[in-house]
């Protein structure tokens, strides 16, 4: 059998892999969308590098678009089969892909205004609604912890990643002449101590992991925690300096995890009182789903559950729905805290609000996760002066700031404990995607000292014979 990288490979967005069996049938794993790669995103998400029609099935770790996002291209594109996914991961997608197809319709249709007086080259969207309509009718979901049967020749297991809700690592069994090949993909790690997850789960004893590698090289700042860096920041750009202070989030996992935080500072009376917007109708909805799936939720948050029922909700807080009204938000010029996708800030309606704030120099922008260099998130981290936003040169006078105990990604260590449960002599190889090269160089050396002897980087579209 042959494993070929089709994205995620040497660096952090795009995540897909396919596993083709001698037989010729194809299991994809992730489908995601790649995202901030500057002006090769595109062009990433045009081609494939395989033919959708070929793929058999699709095993789908979590709902997060780099891992979900071009599901309804691949269908678009003639893919017929089913999509595996657990229960939640399938209610977050749902919400995901509806919104990624409305805003690539509505960005390709400001761009081609915007296009029209210079006659350039018109934007598509990748999908539509309709498409979004027609990859949901695939998605079959299965529990975490349960071997299914795919065909004569495959099986699976989910076991929970602590990453999101619903967020799975996949382990596949797949049989060829009599032998069974062990197949498992992290999906995205969590944390060991997230603020709302369980930990990961151990996995069966695997022949290949293909492992994600995002912090490879680093380890999480728990020297402050995120509600006493959430804290030091609203005071400092909102009470003393009267700012917008706008925290780019991804609408799904990230902003409960910002609210919950802020429930917990009034839960200890430490909130300043302001206005808390969320200008994410998806973040809206994701919260809803979120908090339906509390038996995902990990003993801290059970208790608190205990004495607050929505930890999710406090005293501020107004959710921003419909387009007018985040206009509006935009133009409103008292202190408060906006909370908006995406989370890289290269599109949704934070961009708006970035475009907007950069210049001002009583404002700030927070970055709640990682962000990849070429982003506008990135860059702003890089230290920008100018920085081009709708086609606009903008001057960056808002301080940027990151807030980093706050990924949703397990760090070095994480990562390292997460392979622990394997026997390192049967695994024989360890393929590092979803990181950039030189953190997947740490990882790879760190593994190498655990005794994974064999440690791959894969790059785009390389391919792997599978003994
Ligand atoms: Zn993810």
């Amino acid at each position: 059998m042959k494993l070929s990288f089709h994205g995620a490979a040497r660096t952090v967005t795009g995540t897909k892999h396919l596993l083709t069996l001698d037989n010729g049938k194809k299991y994809l794993l992730d489908c995601g969308m790649f995202q901030g790669m500057g002006a090769e995103t595109d062009a990433l998400n045009n081609e494939f590098g395989f033919d959708a029609k070929g793929v058999y099935c699709v095993f789908l770790s979590h709902a997060h678009i780099d891992h979900s996002g071009l599901i309804p291209k691949l269908v678009k594109e003639g893919f017929t089969g089913k999509i595996y996914s657990t229960q939640a991961t399938k209610d977050l997608s749902e919400i995901l892909l509806y919104d990624s197809a409305e805003i690539q319709v509505s960005e390709a249709d400001y761009m081609n205004k915007r296009r029209g007086a210079t006659n350039g080259e018109a934007c598509h969207a990748l999908y539509t609604v309709d498409d979004v309509v027609a990859a949901m009718s695939l998605f079959e979901t299965i529990e975490y912890n349960e071997w299914v049967k795919i065909d004569e020749d495959v099986e699976v297991m989910y076991s929970n990643a602590g990453h999101l809700i619903g967020s799975a690592a996949i382990n596949i069994r797949a049989t060829e002449n009599g032998k069974t090949t062990a197949i498992t993909f992290s999906g995205d790690v969590g944390r060991y101590r997230s603020a709302l997850l369980q930990p990961p789960a151990e996995f069966p004893q695997a022949d290949y992991v293909i492992l994600e590698s995002t912090y490879g090289d680093k380890m999480h700042d728990i020297a402050f925690s995120t509600i006493e860096n959430l804290e030091k920041w609203i005071k400092r750009i909102c009470i003393k300096r009267g700012g917008k202070l706008i925290i780019p989030a991804f609408s799904v996992g990230r902003t409960q995890e910002i609210l919950y935080s802020l429930n917990q500072l009034e839960l200890e009376h430490r909130l300043p009182e302001l206005n808390y917007f969320v200008d994410s109708p998806l973040g809206t909805k994701a919260t809803e789903v979120i908090k339906s799936y509390k038996n995902d939720y990990n003993d801290r948050l059970q208790n608190i559950l205990k004495i607050d029922e929505d930890p999710f909700l406090f005293k501020g807080l107004k959710y921003v729905d419909t387009a007018d009204d985040s206009k509006q938000l935009v133009e409103y010029k008292e202190p408060c805290v906006i909370i908006s996708s995406s989370g890289t800030a290269d599109a949704g309606r934070v961009k708006h609000h970035i475009f907007s704030c950069i210049d001002g120099e009583a404002n700030a922008v927070l970055m709640s996760g990682y962000c990849q260099p070429s982003s506008l998130g990135g860059r702003l981290l890089n230290g920008a002066q100018q920085v081009e936003i709708f086609g606009d040169t903008c001057n960056v006078k808002a301080e940027v700031g990151q807030i980093k105990s706050m990924s949703a990604h397990g760090d070095s260590d994480d990562l390292c404990r997460f392979v622990g449960c394997q026997d390192t002599e049967k695994v024989k190889t360890v393929f590092l995607v979803h990181g950039e090269y030189l953190a997947q160089q740490e990882l790879a050396a760190r593994l190498n000292r655990k005794g994974f002897e064999k440690v791959e980087m894969p790059s785009m579209h390389q391919e792997f014979i599978l003994e």
